[in-house]
């Protein structure tokens, strides 16, 4: 299909079209494609901007990503086919960063299809292609990890994540940030530092934020992070645009009022003369 530019969602549906591509190719499976548009519909309702409050966790989590001593992105087939460069971006800005496939739809292949759309984007060592350990208590294939990565890792970015898995990471002693649009998820819900916001946005800020933390005298520490308010600030976030949006329909732009600072003798009569 020819997107043309000037199509006011044109960087929307260049997404679409990107994913879509990657769902022919075997990268991103079926349910990718219907979590994109969960992630896209919590992005309309937050304003399709990186909020005060989610850069603020940005910041916190390129902070904990630095302070760490085994720190890991998890990498899934969303996660390759639209943000492949910021991750490589990420593991430039992060020296110790370990950067893993996790598929919870694993097969071989599908792997391989991550690791190349990494590689090619510049990440020069990914894991978890041939996992070799388990996390326990999970019951599908994002249990399986790579010995020298997740399973190891005392700090586990982990953007588009699904619940379970977030919490079987958090019940080994990990600390999880998550990058998920919608603040209601579970992932979101249990994470250390829950990043609301977009992941290629959120991976961007980051990375700025890492390159900042790197010019500072101060060393880097695990800072604490109020995770239920960042929760609140995104749910009132999503409240407030939804208000707005409700008062623009419910005044049409034809009816607009007489300024109030009109003299009533310069109108020439007054308006309730019929
Ligand atoms: P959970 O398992 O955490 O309760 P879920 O089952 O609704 O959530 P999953 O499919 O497990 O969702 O995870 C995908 C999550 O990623 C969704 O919450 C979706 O809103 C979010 N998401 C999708 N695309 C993006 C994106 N581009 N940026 C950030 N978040 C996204
Ligand atoms: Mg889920």
């Amino acid at each position: 299909m020819q997107l043309s530019p000037r199509h006011p969602r044109y960087a929307s549906l260049r997404v679409r079209e990107t994913l879509a591509r990657a769902h022919e190719s075997g990268l991103v499976v079926l349910e990718g494609l219907i979590a994109h548009g969960r992630g896209e519909t919590f992005d309309y309702f937050l304003g399709e901007r990186t909020t005060p409050s989610a850069r603020k966790a940005e910041r916190v989590a390129a902070e904990w990503l630095l302070a760490a001593e085994h720190p890991v992105v998890s990498v899934n087939g969303n996660v390759a086919a639209i943000a492949a460069g910021e991750v490589a971006e990420l593991a430039r800005a992060i020296p110790r960063l370990a950067v893993e496939v996790n598929l919870f739809h694993r097969t071989g292949p599908r792997a391989r299809l991550v690791e190349a759309a990494l590689w090619r984007a510049g990440v020069p060592r990914v894991l978890g292609v041939r996992p070799t350990a388990i996390i326990p208590g999970l019951p599908s294939d994002r249990a399986r990890v790579d010995r020298r990565g997740i399973f190891v890792a005392d700090v586990c970015l982990v953007p588009l994540e699904d619940g379970d898995r977030a919490e079987a990471l958090q019940a080994l002693g990990k600390r999880v940030i998550s990058v998920d649009l919608n603040p209601l998820s579970r992932t979101s819900q249990v994470a250390d530092v829950p990043i609301v916001d977009e992941v290629r946005r959120a991976l961007r800020e980051i990375v700025r934020a890492a390159d900042a933390i790197k010019q500072s005298p101060n060393p880097p520490r695990l800072v604490p992070f109020d995770r239920y308010r960042a929760l609140g600030d995104a749910l009132a976030t999503i409240d407030r645009e939804l208000t707005r949006a409700a008062v623009r329909r419910r005044r049409p732009p034809r009816l607009r009022r007489a300024s109030p600072r009109r003299p009533r003798e310069t109108a020439g009569r007054s308006r309730r003369t019929p």
